[in-house]
């Protein structure tokens, strides 16, 4: 009887077994239609993770539209979204360092670096800071040689994490690659134009250093990072200085800083501000630089017609 009752025991477990094992299969089944949940520091990240990612992935980018990145006070629902998230995105290289929060929100979400949480710029060369040679300079995407090893990084880390659908972000990646390619391609025959005595790009913050290597220009500034202060007199003198040195024709002021210091250079060396330009944030929805692409597109154009003036 006893003998019985264990054979008995024995049976209904491994019922109980198949049951769980049609209910596992079930719930993947269902995974499947679930798209990918991403979280990325940036607009210009986030864009990039979409266009990788398509229908596969529903992006949330944390800094707001127009919003510096340096520094940066992330919201309740910031921590919500982190939290949840399959896969966070990351720029590293010093940009979300300003009063540490990118790195404070991690630790509230309980993420790990390399394993939730990934820098889409691991594979790029880095450009450290004048003032300071220890540290990086944070604006690797503005060329866009550096963008697209953002765009391989991840399509790595979406393909690691969801490898179902790892034919369909190769493919994505692959096609906005070559895009991005044609760009870079054109700008720099465009560049070869401009007489060496007008390659001067003067913006507020020092964020065009990668790109002036790119595209052959020298890079000036007021200041050269956002974390640090921001049109003292110090740095006016010395920018009026490098600029009536040259003969550059036209200043440019970036869309997420304070424009009131470069209007002050503007006053004071008599030469228009040609345009905006996109550094650290995209345009919002629906204007010109609404993406990676057009944003590039829009600072190329512009960069390229100011300085042929
Ligand atoms: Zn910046």
């Amino acid at each position: 009887m006893k003998h019985k009752k264990i054979i008995f025991a024995g049976i209904i477990s491994l019922l109980i077994l198949a049951g769980c094992g049609t209910k596992t299969n079930e719930s993947s089944a269902t995974n499947d239609s679930k798209r990918l949940e991403v979280v990325a520091t940036n607009s210009i990240i986030a864009d990039m993770v979409k266009e990788v990612g398509k229908n596969k992935v529903s992006v949330h980018s944390i800094v707001p539209v127009g919003t510096d990145p340096h520094e940066y006070e992330p919201l309740p629902e910031d921590t919500k979204k982190a939290s949840a998230a399959d896969v966070v995105f990351y720029n590293g290289l010093n940009l979300e360092t300003g009063n540490g929060w990118f790195n404070k929100l991690m630790e509230t979400a309980n993420k790990k670096e390399d394993k939730d949480y990934f820098a889409v710029s691991k594979e790029v060369e880095p450009i450290h800071l004048t003032s300071n040679s220890k540290q990086e300079d944070p604006h690797a995407w503005l060329d866009i040689s550096n963008g697209i090893l953002y765009v391989k990084q991840i399509q790595s880390v979406l393909s690691k994490k969801d490898p179902d659908n790892q034919a369909e972000y190769k493919k994505n990646a692959e096609a906005y690659i070559k895009k991005l390619e044609e760009l870079d391609k054109s700008a720099k025959e465009e560049f070869a134009d401009i007489p060496s005595e007008k390659k001067l790009l003067v913006t507020s913050e020092g964020a065009f250093k990668y790109f002036s290597k790119a595209y052959d220009l020298t890079a000036a500034y007021i200041w050269e990072i956002n974390t640090e202060s921001q049109g003292t007199p110090d740095q006016m003198k010395q920018i009026v200085e490098k600029v009536r040195d040259s003969k550059v024709p036209s200043l440019f002021v970036e869309t997420s800083v304070d424009k009131r210091s470069m209007e002050r250079l503007s006053k004071e060396v008599d030469l228009p501000i040609y345009s905006d330009l996109y550094t650290d944030s995209l345009a919002k929805k629906g204007e010109s630089g609404d993406s990676y692409y057009k944003m590039m597109k829009w600072n190329l154009d512009k960069i390229h017609k100011g300085l042929m003036k």
